[in-house]
């Protein structure tokens, strides 16, 4: 049997015989060795987590609930669960109902669910670019028509989104889905302005939008700053997706999607179709964990790990990085988002970079249309600080003798990577 082909091809569903995995992804099997410094998969700092409260949270649940915990439970997720979920939006100024919630296996199944409801082969979804991997994956597995719009420091250029549904409507098409990561995007890092935000619920109502508001990172400011969210704005316009994966740990697999009411009658039944009901077990350790546990405190504790690692990731790419090379400026959450001169294409460096010990994820992972070949991401929440500049070191240096070769073969006019070569997504595999 020849390796590069798959018997099974012709029998696929025709939305599984275009899904691949990215010709990078291999390379990522590298990156776990110790001596690669790994700026690649999007990893909350679980060591951080007080595991002796972990401890005596599982070792209550299964004590005074084993036979409950290790049953079958209800499809929308357990009511006690969605009330401490209500409670966690609430702090950041969310508002929501318990009823309004189905609890889901991480945001990644809620982000699923939504567009296995939603999405028809070739319907059209808005989504910032650059966006979310796994979203990418979650939409064009249902084959969405996903067209993004490009972002600032202020995020999404609302005033471009706008642009892009003209074009959408002048041909004849529905905007079925407008996705967006508002607070510290992954994987651009930055957030979306309150003014754009009031623009975009303003969209929203114009035109019979719906958004897709996902919303991982909004607790992980460095300032302990929140924002208005889509959904306290034009709450029957929103699709919400949450997760306890950046506040408490991914681990537990624990997400939620707060919909309209008939909405989350739909979603919950899809889910049912796909694994009956969320895990008890995990689900009574959250909910145990958010009532019982100062949670707060320990969201501060990651905070604090994360803006300290962001500070010395933008303090090193400062002093090591060649001219021309251009970052965002992150104010909480896990990312910096860099691109780099004419010349370079981040796909085709990786492999030297992964040869000189550091590790990154190229920017066309991030992009449904190939577009991104001058960008990659970096995060910082899981290296310490010591190998977050030695990574950054690393990085800088492999630049700088990238450059003065680009310069050398092709002086002042480097062809531009920022074309549309295409790659497969599903880069992020090892964490988002
Ligand atoms: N959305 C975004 C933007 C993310 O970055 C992630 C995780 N990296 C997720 C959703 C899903 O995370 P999880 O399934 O762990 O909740």
């Amino acid at each position: 049997m020849r390796l590069d082909t798959d018997p099974y091809l012709e029998r696929y569903a025709s939305r599984v015989r275009g899904m691949r995995a990215s010709e990078i992804r291999a390379l990522f099997s590298v990156v776990s060795r110790p001596e690669v410094v790994s700026f690649a998969g999007g990893m909350p700092y679980t060591a951080a987590l007080d595991f002796s409260a972990v401890e005596d949270v599982v070792t209550r649940v299964i004590r005074e609930s084993g036979a409950v915990a290790f049953q079958y439970g209800g499809g929308q997720g357990r009511p006690e669960l969605r009330e401490q979920l209500v409670e966690v939006m609430r702090h950041e100024g969310v508002p929501a109902h318990v009823d309004d919630l189905v609890v889901t296996v991480g945001g990644q199944q809620g982000l699923e669910l939504v567009a296995k409801c939603f999405i028809d082969p070739g319907d059209v979804v808005l989504a910032e670019g650059p966006t979310y991997v796994g979203a990418l994956g979650a939409l064009s597995s249902h084959q969405a028509d996903v067209r993004h719009v490009p972002m600032d420091a202020d995020g999404m250029r609302v005033d471009l989104l706008e642009e892009a549904i003209g074009r959408v409507h002048a041909e004849g098409r529905r905007v079925e889905l407008v996705y967006t990561i508002p607070n510290h995007q992954n994987p651009a890092g930055v957030s979306l302005s309150v003014e754009r935000r009031h623009r975009l619920a303003e969209l929203a109502e114009e035109h019979d939008l719906l958004v897709l508001e996902d919303n991982p990172y909004g607790l992980l400011d460095f300032e302990g700053r929140t924002y208005p969210s889509i959904r306290s704005l034009v709450p029957d316009r929103v699709i919400y997706v949450g997760t306890v994966s950046k506040t408490f740990a991914p681990g537990a697999r624990t997400g939620w999607v707060a919909a309209p009411t008939a909405v989350r009658d739909k979603l919950v039944l899809l889910r049912e179709a796909a694994d009956l009901c969320p895990p008890n077990l995990t689900q009574m350790i959250v909910e145990t964990w958010f009532a019982t546990q100062p949670w707060q405190d320990q969201v501060k504790r990651f905070v604090e790990v994360y803006r300290e690692r962001a500070e010395t990731m933008l303090a090193a790419l400062a002093e090591e990085m060649p001219d021309g090379v251009t970052w965002t400026v992150p104010a909480g959450g896990f990312y910096v988002w860099v691109t780099v001169p004419r010349g370079v294409d981040t796909s085709d460096l990786l492999a030297k970079a992964i040869n000189a010990r550091v590790a990154y994820v190229p920017g066309r992972g991030f992009y449904g249309d190939g577009s991104g070949g001058d960008q990659l991401r970096l995060c910082y929440s899981f290296p310490d600080p010591a190998r977050i500049r030695e990574g950054v070191t690393r990085l800088g240096e492999l630049l700088t003798r990238e450059l003065e070769l680009v310069r050398a073969v092709y002086g002042d006019r480097p062809p531009d990577a920022a074309d549309d070569r295409r790659s497969g997504s599903g880069v992020a595999s090892q964490g988002g």
